[in-house]
């Protein structure tokens, strides 16, 4: 299975499709969404928007060069191979946003500030044209939360936040992809609705193992035998437990939403707000169990964060789930 980028309409999703001509009176924006994919997706396609003779059409030679990142007058900051953006780079912007397009129709400066927010430098290089650019520059700052940039810097800006994508939407694209059905539910869920998380997923079969074993394990674990055989499995390395603590995070984190909301596991299941996995396993585990499980792996985490030994730390957290799981089935 080949797997195609995912397209993300986000631009509908935050509202700035069809209001196109309204953004463009502004020059400076700062994107906000958790999800880098997400927001680098989006960053391209407004940029297509902004400079597409009809809106961002998808299908013109200057949107389709641009969502492949070869447009000229659409530039990338930081620097391929760098980091983070520097004070060059923002005097590097400066310079450029006074000189005219090399195709006519207006230039766009990306700025992937995601590591880069903590450095007040370049964002101070960049107030005044941020206030005031040139009537064809605009300018497209990225972060994961617009916290992490200058008060100043967001004062000159028109804010636009990207909802999240949720795992339908991943599980959805996997699918379109040609991934089956159960596949791509398992690794949608397990991305908490992250394109990157599933992408790393697909993209490394030992993971893509550890967590079908992993949900088979909270499942179908019925014994301490049992426990004591997905043990073996699961317990590789120190980065497996880390990877697998953020499956069971996903999905306790889905199971607890779902038990939430209105009306009974199997009607969810069968208007599609659900999939089998996560019905098997909201029958087996009950809200309190899910809320107490959660609270187990939020622990078992913090442990991890201070060098416990991996494999303790498992083993406590799976023999918790068993004895949880078997008070579930009293
Ligand atoms: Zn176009």
């Amino acid at each position: 299975m080949e797997l195609i980028k995912p397209k993300v309409d986000t631009l509908k999703k935050a509202g700035i499709k069809g209001e196109i001509e309204r953004y463009k009176r502004y020059h400076s924006f700062v994107l906000q969404c958790s999800d880098s994919y997400v927001l680098t997706q989006t960053a391209l396609s407004f940029a297509a928007a902004l400079l597409c003779d009809n809106g961002g059409c998808g299908e013109c030679s200057r949107c389709d060069r641009i969502m492949r990142s070869i447009y000229p007058d659409v530039r990338f900051y930081p620097k391929a191979g760098v980091a983070q953006i520097r004070v060059d780079d923002a005097r590097d912007i400066v310079a450029e946003s006074y000189k005219a397009s090399i195709e006519g129709r207006g230039k766009v400066f990306i700025l992937n500030s995601a590591n880069s927010a903590n450095d007040a430098g370049w964002q101070n290089m960049l107030l005044k044209t941020l206030e005031e650019p040139n009537s064809d520059t605009y300018l497209i700052l990225c972060v994961n939360t617009s916290a992490s940039l200058l008060q100043t810097v967001l004062s000159r800006c028109i804010l636009i936040t990207i909802p999240e994508p949720d795992w339908h939407d991943v599980a959805a694209y996997l699918r379109s992809c040609g991934c089956e059905r159960t596949k791509a539910d398992l690794v949608g869920l397990a991305s908490g609705g992250s394109y990157g998380n599933a992408l790393e997923i697909m993209g490394k079969k030992e993971q893509l193992k550890l967590l079908d074993e992993t949900v088979k394990m909270l499942r179908d674990m019925k014994s301490s035998a049992d426990s004591y055989k997905y043990n073996n499995i699961i317990q590789k390395n120190a980065s497996f437990a880390v990877k697998m603590l953020q499956y069971m995070s996903a999905v306790f984190g889905e199971l607890i939403k779902l038990h939430c909301t209105d009306g009974s596991v199997v009607e969810n299941s069968q208007s599609g707000a659900c999939c089998t996995i996560l019905s098997e396993l909201a029958v087996k585990y009950t809200l309190s169990a899910c809320v107490f499980i959660m609270d187990e792996i939020n622990y078992a985490k913090d442990r991890l964060d201070m060098r416990s030994r991996y494999q303790y730390v498992l083993d406590e957290l799976i023999l918790k789930i068993l004895e949880v799981a078997h008070k579930c089935r009293q």
